[in-house]
């Protein structure tokens, strides 16, 4: 009998190591095949001496007044008109606040036009950390194969690029098929409300309906992803959803010499402690799952055969993921509890507490879902939960079995040899989200390559580029341009 048990579990292993690795080999690629294109000769000083120039401009933005800095805008606008004299000849410029929408007009009125986004707004520096930085972050300068100071990366390596690649077709006598928007927020730091927003709206209002929107977003990330050696390269179909939920609890204040069995602080804190004990599910599906199948059978070893056998592992691999903040955030919708205000003198018991928890939803929830999660979660009819204004549901889902998705893919491909393709999440938020009226494909992909010592200059100290990779941004640019036609 024994010896029975033995043979069937012994072939009961048999079978499932069969089956791992027959999943495992079966998981083909889904790289695009491309040729390699010879890179574009770009003139390298000149090109990186035009960013670095564009730096110089502190072109801060606020989210109350759209003139907060208007002269630094203007000025920068100024300064790239000097650097690309035939862009500014050809194509349309028209203001709206200190955004620009530029139009270069395609010769075939009957295709679709297409459009990229870049801002010109950037983030301060953050006060106390200016003497942390190596060059000064808005002197423009170019040292040891970078360009540096802020908005280098993020995002007016994007801007720049754009319009070099622009001025670089226009030099070779390139005219599109289909017209080509730019559009140029000057407030997407701040939620593009008078940038973004706007464009969008007066692009709507012509009846213009674009092919494909490419914004920045994800990036060619080097080294960030457990199990690949390769660069991977993620578009975004999608970004995250807002939501900040207020919570309060009102009771009688009092003396702490005879305190209650239940105090506001109590409560709160119970609320607090069952949400973040208590998070929205970790999902493997969507976009997630989509991103997991195009990496794994570029991966080696182990991690191919874990991820190219999520119907065992996934249960392992969604707890593992969720160990991680970043593998994590696109994974589920997170909770973050950022603010709690409660009680003023150390003997009085107060007479309300007031907490605040942020939600950033993935596709798939929604703000309902969170406002009914946080009711479950804390079930307790004492603590009022409000939904506080200026949440966003999350964006729709970009198609990635598209011929937009395949264009940007392709072009990826072509510009960075080396880099798997795959789509992703946004995590943060872009001014690509305001334009999902007026293109049901949009994609957010920034053509720059960061690996994990990058990732803390963004928005951060000493943000910088690298010149050679500021090159294959604009040969990225130029190519996506003719691959379009
Ligand atoms: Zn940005």
């Amino acid at each position: 009998m024994l010896k029975r048990i033995l043979w069937a579990a012994l072939a009961m292993i048999g079978i499932v190591v069969a089956v791992l690795a027959w999943n495992t080999w079966r998981l083909s690629s889904r790289q695009l095949d491309v040729k390699t294109i010879a890179p574009l000769a770009l003139e390298r000083d000149a090109v990186a001496a035009r960013l670095a120039g564009a730096l110089k401009f502190r072109t801060i933005s606020d989210a109350a007044s759209g003139d907060t800095n208007a002269e630094q805008f203007v000025a920068m606008q100024a300064y790239l008109e000097q650097a690309f004299p035939r862009l500014h000849a050809t194509l349309k410029r028209e203001m709206v606040g200190h955004s620009m929408l530029f139009t270069w007009q395609g010769s075939d009125p009957q295709a679709r036009p297409v459009m990229w986004l870049a801002h010109q707004d950037v983030v301060p520096v953050a006060p106390g950390t200016e003497a942390s930085w190596q060059q000064p972050p808005f002197d423009g300068v170019v040292k040891d194969g970078f360009v540096w100071g802020r908005g280098s990366w993020d995002d007016k390596g994007s801007l720049v690029a754009q319009m070099e690649a622009v001025e670089t077709l226009l030099a070779q006598g390139y005219q599109p098929r289909a017209t080509l928007y730019l559009g140029f927020g000057a407030d997407e730091e701040v939620g593009g409300r008078r940038g973004a927003v706007e464009i969008a709206r007066l692009l709507k209002s012509r009846g213009v309906q674009l092919d494909y929107i490419l914004d920045e977003g994800m990036l060619v990330t080097q080294g960030i992803m457990n199990g690949i050696a390769r660069p991977v390269a993620l578009i975004g179909v999608a970004e995250k959803g807002y939501a900040s939920v207020n919570l309060a609890v009102q009771t009688a204040p009092g003396h702490s010499s005879m305190p209650p069995q239940k105090t506001a602080i109590g409560a709160i804190s119970a609320a607090l402690a069952a949400l973040e004990k208590q998070q929205m599910p970790v999902e493997l599906r969507g976009v997630a799952r989509d991103m997991f199948d195009s990496i794994a059978p570029e991966m080696q070893g182990m991690n191919r055969v874990v991820l190219s056998n999520l119907w065992l592992f996934a249960p392992v691999v969604k707890q593992q993921m969720a160990q991680a903040p970043g593998t994590n955030a696109v994974l589920r919708t997170t909770t973050a509890l950022t603010v709690v205000h409660a009680g003023n003198k150390d003997n009085v018991l107060p007479g309300r507490a007031d907490a605040v928890v942020n939600f950033r939803i993935r596709p798939g929830d929604s703000v309902a879902g969170v406002m009914a999660h946080v009711r479950d979660a804390v079930n307790n009819d004492e603590v009022h939960a409000e939904l506080d204004a200026g949440a966003s549901e999350p964006s729709p889902v970009s198609p990635m079995e598209s011929a937009q998705y395949a264009l940007i893919n392709r072009t990826i491909r072509e510009v960075f040899n080396d880099a798997v393709v795959a789509p992703g999440i946004v995590i943060g938020a872009t001014d690509a989200r305001h334009y999902k009226d007026v293109s049901q494909h949009v994609y957010r992909f920034s053509p720059v390559r960061a690996g994990k010592d990058d990732l803390p200059r963004f928005h951060g100290t000493n943000e910088r580029l690298g010149v050679d990779n500021y090159l294959e941004a604009i040969r990225f640019y130029v190519q996506l341009a003719r691959n379009g036609q």
